[in-house]
């Protein structure tokens, strides 16, 4: 079984995100440790890395995943992968800080020059981060995305060439976002749809690489390389994989992450759906 859960405001203080979370539920969850659309974030105090490992360790969350922060951009211009790097590497230590599993990466974005060049960057730019922060030992997975305008890591090819590219360096993981990969083009809504991307990922980058999936359902089409989430099964993915994925045995531990709307049913609404459909694998 997979540990379900959903990605928490942390409104009000990181701790405070714990105890939403157990008002839900969650088995794990992911959060931003800071704003994700600034640059700075200020360092954190004992106070809050203190109230949130203890708010943590009372609850029932047995994962937490950080999602990095949005500017990030490994792949980008000279300045902004100098930026890019530092504000990873403060991301890493932050999460070292409060005891997170890993940390959510977007590989970047060639804002539509050289693909190939951008690809290098990126891998420059990993190199570096792993380096300075080899002392942490935080994770950094890096996420499958729906392929907009010049976005990395839109197929598992792709991640694969980038992990090759630093020597399979174990600190390196993936997080598979099922939305992404239907907008990308990849078939996920039926079983055996689920089953080529299971085998996909296992020939290219191995199985023990995914270390959390991202859910929602994709409000665009197959191929149609937009990311627009929506409620499970309310997109073009319905709800079948979904329902495979929280029962595979090969993610038993493995943060599976929703990122549906807030709206609506809400987190509370898809994660008795999930568990319902745990129930019927
Ligand atoms: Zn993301
Ligand atoms: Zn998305």
């Amino acid at each position: 079984m997979s540990l379900l859960g959903a990605h928490i405001s942390v409104s009000g203080g990181l701790h405070r995100a714990i105890d939403r979370a157990q008002a839900l539920g969650c088995e794990a969850i992911q959060i931003f440790t800071r704003n994700p659309l600034q640059w700075r974030g200020k360092s954190l105090s004992e106070g809050e890395t203190g109230a949130f490992r203890r708010a943590l360790l009372a609850s029932g969350v047995k994962s937490v995943i950080s999602h990095a922060s949005y500017l990030i951009n490994l792949a980008g211009d000279e300045h902004v992968r100098r930026r890019s790097v530092d504000a990873l590497k403060a991301e890493i230590e932050r999460c070292y800080q409060l005891g997170i599993d890993a940390v959510v990466l977007h590989p970047g974005s060639s804002k539509n020059e050289d693909p190939a060049l951008a690809r290098n960057f990126l891998a420059a730019s990993l190199e570096r981060v792993l380096s300075d922060t080899d002392g942490f030992g935080v994770p950094i997975l890096l996420e499958t995305m729906a392929g907009q305008g010049g976005v990395l890591g839109s197929t598992i090819e792709e991640l694969a060439w980038v992990m090759e590219a630093l020597d399979w360096d174990p600190r390196l993981g993936m997080c598979a976002d099922l939305c992404h990969l239907f907008g990308a083009g990849l078939e996920v809504g039926t079983e055996g749809g689920y089953e080529r991307l299971i085998s996909s990922i296992s020939l290219r980058v191995g199985l023990e690489r995914v270390k959390c999936w991202h859910i929602s359902d994709n409000k665009g089409a197959r191929g149609g390389r937009m990311d627009r989430h929506a409620h499970l099964g309310e997109g073009g993915i319905g709800t079948v994989p979904f329902g495979i994925l929280v029962a595979d045995a090969r993610f038993r531990n493995t943060p599976v992450i929703l990122e549906t709307p807030k709206d609506g049913i809400g987190d509370a609404g898809n994660l008795a759906l999930l568990r319902k459909l745990r129930g019927s694998w």
